[in-house]
């Protein structure tokens, strides 16, 4: 008898708010490669960003527990936030690996900005020896012409890098913030008791 091998998705992300963007990806990624979960993982410190600027990780947890809860197959890990030191994709590669063990597929997925970045990332060239990448379109970033850099950290593992279309949505944390600051209205462009989230503990103001 034969059992079919755990097929996981693993959203990785600042998550400062977590907005429809991250879940219309997480949702296609699911569907179009059969995943049994998705695995959000908010980043504890992220290398790239400085933390000065970042919210609490125990806010951006919360709002990712909020925003996923009515999915029966999404999840929410505190492996990074609960790691000493700055997040680095490979650790987490690592020690999910070990969680799940070799029976499992892992599948990472990543906008197209991330994927764009990704060689300049500590250890990349192992990635994708553990996990498939799946690389979502985001409005701006064109995926049908991967930079050469990219194509050569995809090199001989082709068959472990697949590029997903979602329906666009042009948001970003980023863009949110900025609004939440303004005082502009974020509804619809977040899940509404993340937006309950924001507003009750004061967040980006
Ligand atoms: P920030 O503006 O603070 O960088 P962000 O919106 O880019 O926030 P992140 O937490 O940095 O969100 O991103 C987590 C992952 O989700 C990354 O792989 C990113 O490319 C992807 N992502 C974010 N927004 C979108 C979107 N609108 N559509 C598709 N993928 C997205
Ligand atoms: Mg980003």
């Amino acid at each position: 008898m034969t059992s079919k091998r755990p097929r996981i998705g693993i959203m990785g992300g600042t998550f400062d708010p977590v907005h429809y963007g991250h879940l219309v990806t997480a949702e296609g990624a699911r569907c179009e490669y059969k995943l049994d979960q998705v695995l959000f993982l908010p980043s504890g410190k992220p290398p790239h960003k400085s933390m000065s600027k970042v919210s609490d990780a125990e806010h951006r947890y919360m709002m990712t527990v909020l925003a996923t809860l009515t999915n029966p197959h999404f999840e929410v890990s505190r492996l990074d936030i609960d790691r000493e030191g700055v997040s680095y994709t490979i650790d987490s590669l690592r020690s999910l690996q070990r969680f799940y063990g070799p029976e499992a597929e892992l599948f990472f997925i990543t906008g197209a900005d991330a994927i764009f970045e990704i060689t300049g990332w500590k250890d990349s060239d192992e990635y994708l020896t553990i996990a498939h990448f799946i690389a979502a379109a985001r409005p701006g970033f064109c995926l049908e012409e991967l930079p050469v850099a990219t194509q050569r950290w995809v090199g001989q593992h082709g068959d472990r890098f697949h590029v997903l279309n979602v329906p666009a949505m042009a948001i970003s944390s980023t863009e949110i913030r900025e609004r939440v600051k303004k005082g502009i209205s974020i509804r619809y462009l977040v899940p509404e008791p993340v937006e309950h989230y924001i507003m009750r503990h004061n967040l980006y103001l």
